[in-house]
This record gives C-alpha cells, structure tokens and sequence, in this order.
C-alpha cells in the first residue's frame, strides 16, 4: 500500500474516523456501480430517468418500470463484502467517528454497521411523497409481484417511492448536518469507492482537508480530491481496506 511514512505511523492513533463510502464498495457484491465504465448509466442512459423525479411524478410508465427495477435490484441477493466487514470491525473497535455512505443498499448495516448516515436514502424501504408513510420495501414489492404496476400508499392513495434521494429530490438536512459534523470532528477521513463527483458528498472531504485531518482516498479511478489527499489508494477495495483497518488496529498482516 503506497502511504507516506508518517501517515502510515499515525494510523494506530486515529481515534476518531469519518468513512465515506460510495458504489465502488459495492462491486465485488455483485452490484454495479452508475458511473463507472459498466455501469448501470454508462450503459444505459435512458436509466437515469427512473430516478429523476420529474420524469417519476409525471409519467406512470417511469414508476412501473421503476417498480420492476426495484424488485429485480441485485441487492436483494448480495452479501456483504470484506471491506464492509472491515468498516464493521473499525466500528466494533471504537474507532469510527461516522460512517457515511451514497449507497442505497443496505450492506453496511447487514455487516454490522450500526450508525450509517445514508444522504442518498435506502432502497430497503418505501416512501408516500404525499404523506411520508414509511413501509418495508418487500411489502410494497409483494403488491408489484402479485400484479399492481404503480401500487399506491395504504394510507391515503398517493404515489409511493424508494426512500432513496432521486435526482431533484433536496437530501436530508438532519442527515447532511451530521455528516458535516462528523467530516469537521474527524482525526482521518476515508473517501471508499466514490468517484467523488457528486456533491455535497464529495466536498465532505474539504471539510476535513480544512479542518488538518488527513484524507484517505481509496478508488480505482482518479477522483479531482487526489491532489489534496495524503494518499490515494488503487487497488482493490476488497483488499486494501481490510489492510488498512489492519493497520488502524495494530494487527498488520
Ligand atoms: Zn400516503
């Protein structure tokens, strides 16, 4: 692992760590990332239109494809990989100031992770726009399955959603401000499978950078926060954030 000297000798002290993590961790699960160059909207542009909601609101043919999208998500079958485990473990150490993550998939939580901030929602639940009703998403799929294409609210008949953050969609302010918090408290930041394109998640970073904590990038492509990072690492998440947690709890292998 390519880390300078003196931030790989700072690692045992990190005490108080912000992880933010991105669909890069999520690839060796099986679920294809959006930007990269297979994914799911390099190969299919007209895919990004389930998630804008404009087009979701407006035309009912977009909710039912969205629907069918939703039960056929590989997330239902994915597990969690060693690099979640490894978060899980920092988590467990006490070592993690927040973890925070634009994954709607919910394989954090089911490798352990107990205080996830998800500023892009979950996909593990549905949502009424128009009343806020929150219900398990296999409920709302079971519907979809036995042949409602578009199935409304239970309490009031309006359009229900994925809780995640579609395009046009504000995020959650009590979740950004913790995220905000918790990248300007941190001893080291950790950027994990992002591309660090999409804001504000990617200028978390700078609230740390600014604040004097190192930050950490681990993805395989370049990212425009490389040239303020203390070190940028490339090769696979699934390896090297195992290492690195390693090297955060003193057990280098
Ligand atoms: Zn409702």
């Amino acid at each position: 692992m390519d880390v300078p000297p003196a931030l790989l000798a700072a690692l045992p002290d990190a005490r108080s760590i912000t992880v933010l993590t991105g669909a890069g961790i999520s690839t060796d699960s099986g679920i294809p990332d959006f930007r990269g160059p297979q994914g799911v909207w390099t190969r299919d542009p007209a895919a990004a239109r389930l998630s804008t909601i404009g087009a979701y609101l407006a035309d009912p043919q977009v909710r039912a494809d969205a629907w069918r999208s939703r039960r056929d998500h590989p997330a239902w079958h994915a597990e969690p990989n060693a690099a979640h485990a490894a978060l899980a473990g920092l988590e467990r150490a006490g070592r993690l100031r927040a973890l925070i993550t634009q994954n709607i998939d919910g394989l954090h939580q089911r490798a352990g992770s107990a205080a996830v901030l998800e500023i892009h929602g979950t996909m593990r639940e549905a949502e009424c726009l128009a009343c806020g009703l929150r219900t398990p998403m296999p409920e709302v799929l079971a519907r979809v399955d036995a042949g409602e294409q578009d199935p409304p609210c239970p309490e009031c008949g309006g359009i229900q959603k994925s809780a995640t953050i579609s395009f046009g969609q504000p995020l959650r302010q009590d979740v950004l401000d913790a995220s905000i918090t918790a990248a300007r408290e941190c001893d080291l930041f950790l950027a994990v499978g992002t591309s660090l394109t999409v804001e504000p998640a990617a200028s978390l970073c700078l609230e740390a950078v600014e604040r004097g904590a190192p930050l950490m990038i681990l993805n395989a492509e370049p990212t425009p926060y490389d040239a303020v990072a203390a070190a940028v690492v490339r090769g696979p998440i699934g390896e090297t954030l195992p290492r690195l947690a390693d090297l955060v709890l003193g057990a280098a292998r």
